[in-house]
């Protein structure tokens, strides 16, 4: 259909060609609709979010509406974890699954573009600036993937890359699109002052599964489970983790953590433990029922409470069934290096 329309463009040249922008929010892609916009081409875009997202939204909410663009929201939910769980085009540096997350999207877009009628996709990739997906085979590839060969306007990069349809096509001017290339941002942001972009965001990794610390937790969560669900990533994202034969333990480091902790507890039936008479951490134990897997976790709310760690202290133990109280001395430390995730 993408291409159909653009044929009925061609044939008649009084109508506005409409593009779908894939809008994540950094600089790139507010460039790239501006870009866009600025060649009379009306824009409609689309925004995904995944579990992992860090993202800019507020950027792109003010700029969406200034320009008065129609955002579609996307939440790439377990169908998105099945691939970080297995992505047939592998990982980049940490467990992020560019390939594949990318090719997800552009499928979904393609999706978005047939119903709304628009010519071509439009995207703020730059050639090289990505080491995993964003070089000139990756690229291709994904858009190969996507059934989309042809179909996707990169304006930061497009001199750079094979003239698309819609170049071809004329509904947009390839001389003025760009030949931006490489990781430097310097052209991007003096382009940003040209075309009046005043607001936006720092690069920063928008995505905590290139965070190397974030991405050991669920490679080592992968190794035990096998697979990834919205309540694994909830409870990724929190706390301290330690394994104790199979079975996860997760000590809260700060307040809003052991909130959020005991929240994730009441609300799927965690076992959760406390120290009752010292300030101390919320722990979720999580494994098969086993007396020894309560005193290690009891041993290890100790350790992170305000109580002496050299005494027997009293832990509460709440679950399912009822409470219990635990009285464990606090692990030692070179015990409890060894049970760090
Ligand atoms: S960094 Fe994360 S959100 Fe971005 S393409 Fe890679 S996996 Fe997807």
């Amino acid at each position: 259909m993408l291409s159909n329309k653009s044929e009925d463009h061609m044939n008649d040249k009084t109508k506005r060609p409409k593009a779908l922008v894939l809008l994540s929010g950094g600089l790139d892609s507010l460039l790239a609709v501006k870009l866009i916009l600025n060649q009379g081409v009306e824009v409609e875009a689309v925004n995904f979010a995944t579990p992992f997202c860090l993202c800019e939204r507020c950027y792109m909410n003010e700029f969406t509406k200034d320009l008065k663009i129609k955002v579609h929201r996307i939440f790439l939910g377990q169908e998105f974890l099945d691939i970080v769980a297995n992505p047939p085009h592998g990982y980049g540096s940490q467990m992020n699954p560019c390939i594949d997350c990318r090719i997800l999207m552009f499928k979904k877009a393609k999706e978005i573009a047939e119903k709304i009628g628009a010519d071509f996709l439009v995207t703020g990739e730059v050639l090289d600036e990505r080491p995993f997906s964003q070089r000139r085979k990756a690229m291709l590839l994904i858009e190969k993937e996507a059934g989309l060969e042809g179909k996707i306007l990169r304006p930061l990069s497009a001199k750079l890359l094979p003239e698309t349809e819609a170049e071809k096509a004329g509904l947009v001017d390839r001389s003025k699109l760009l030949a931006i290339k490489g990781r430097r941002r310097l052209p991007q942001m003096e382009l940003a002052k040209k075309l009046g972009l005043k607001a936006y965001p720092n690069p920063s990794g928008g995505c905590l599964l290139t965070d190397p610390e974030f991405a050991r937790k669920v490679r080592e969560h992968l190794k035990y489970a096998g697979k990834l669900t919205l309540t694994d990533v909830a409870l990724l994202k929190v706390g301290r983790h330690f394994r104790v034969n199979g079975a996860k333990i997760i000590v809260g480091r700060n307040k809003n953590e052991n909130e959020r902790l005991l929240f994730l507890a009441k609300t799927h039936g965690f076992p959760y433990l406390k120290a009752v008479d010292y300030k101390g951490p919320i722990t979720l134990c999580l494994g098969e029922k086993d007396r020894r897997l309560l005193e290690k976790a009891a041993a290890i709310t100790v350790r992170y409470s305000d109580a002496p760690k050299d005494v027997p202290v009293k832990v509460i133990c709440v679950n399912g069934e009822g409470e219990e109280i635990i009285t464990v001395k606090a692990i030692g430390d070179d015990e409890l290096e060894k049970l760090r995730v």
